[in-house]
């Protein structure tokens, strides 16, 4: 029976979502300034999830987000049922959140450079990975590798999507496959990892990037923290699966704040340029392809051309 209060509960009267509590510091954070300071806690540097429009605002050039594969949508080959069948659960995700999966892909640029990007969004069924993000991942990989454009996937997950069983259990490895080509040809793949990655996405795709940045504080690990423990029946250092320690441990190259993610991200774009493809160059993708560099910029790098100019 409920409890009738002699009160009115306090606050009852405030519109709803205009305060957010940090879970770090317990501050009561204005909503609009939380949003204008990306989400990040202006009084202690928590990171807060980040969605996926958010992401892409923040880290490429304004407006130049082309979509890839918006249409992909998961089916439910298992026939799949826990407490509710997977398709419910997939609408409910779809209408809770406004997207339609845990991925989204495509082309922009970013600081003038134009990338393929795949950012996660951890608030689509706990950004788990099924069919359709891996495939969303495989075709950013391919088109990078085809276009010769650098990839960037911002990871966000609590793993594979157990609803998909097998199916999404192979997505480890198709990303994976996709990566080792993309590596072969000298195309770049820089790695994000937020809070948290963890699980097959951690597994495969998070992992394997050529730079692995991390925001502050994130989740990064494979399986809990317990069951890694008492997988290996060892007792495990305080914090082993946050990004600070897997930077000291040389796994994670750089934490990087969220308000310099953009920045760290221009600076690397501009040192991993793609390699050039050895044959002449092909409509649609330009001065890349004739892998000769400009005349100084060579007589820096090849001390024999060099030695030509001096002659010269
Ligand atoms: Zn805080």
């Amino acid at each position: 029976m409920p409890i009738k209060l002699p009160f009115r509960p306090r606050g009852r009267n405030l519109p709803p979502d205009l305060w957010t509590k940090c879970p770090a510091c317990a501050e009561m954070l204005y909503n609009k300034q939380l949003e204008k300071n990306l989400r990040v806690c202006t009084r202690c540097g928590h990171h807060f999830r980040l969605r996926v429009d958010a992401r892409l605002a923040q880290l490429l050039d304004h407006e130049t987000f082309e979509e890839r594969d918006a249409g992909l949508e998961s089916l439910d080959p298992l026939g799949f049922v826990d407490q509710k069948p997977y398709p419910e659960r997939l609408t409910a995700a779809r209408q809770a959140t406004g997207i339609r999966e845990a991925a989204m892909w495509g082309l922009g640029t970013l600081g003038g450079h134009r990338v393929a990007i795949c950012v996660m969004d951890f608030a689509f069924m706990g950004g788990s990975m099924g069919s359709v993000v891996g495939e969303k991942v495989a075709r950013a990989a391919e088109t990078a590798l085809a276009e010769r454009l650098p990839l960037i996937i911002v990871s966000s997950s609590g793993g594979a999507r157990m609803q998909e069983g097998t199916l999404a259990l192979m997505q480890l490895a198709k990303t994976c496959a996709a990566l080792g080509r993309l590596g072969e040809a000298g195309v770049p793949y820089i790695s994000v990892m937020t809070d948290p990655t963890t699980g097959g996405v951690f597994a495969s795709y998070a992992a394997l990037g050529d730079v692995n940045l991390a925001e502050p504080k994130a989740l990064i690990g494979f399986a809990g923290a317990r069951v890694s423990a008492g997988t290996i029946a060892e007792t495990l250092p305080e914090g082993f699966q946050s990004a600070e320690f897997l930077f000291q441990h040389g796994f994670v190259d750089r934490v990087v704040p969220r308000a310099a993610l953009r920045d760290a991200l221009v600076g690397l774009l501009a040192y991993l340029r793609p390699r050039p493809v050895p044959r002449p160059a092909t409509a649609g993708n330009g001065s890349a392809g004739n892998g000769r560099l400009p005349g100084p910029l060579a007589a820096l790098l090849d001390p024999l051309a060099g030695q030509e100019a001096r002659r010269g």
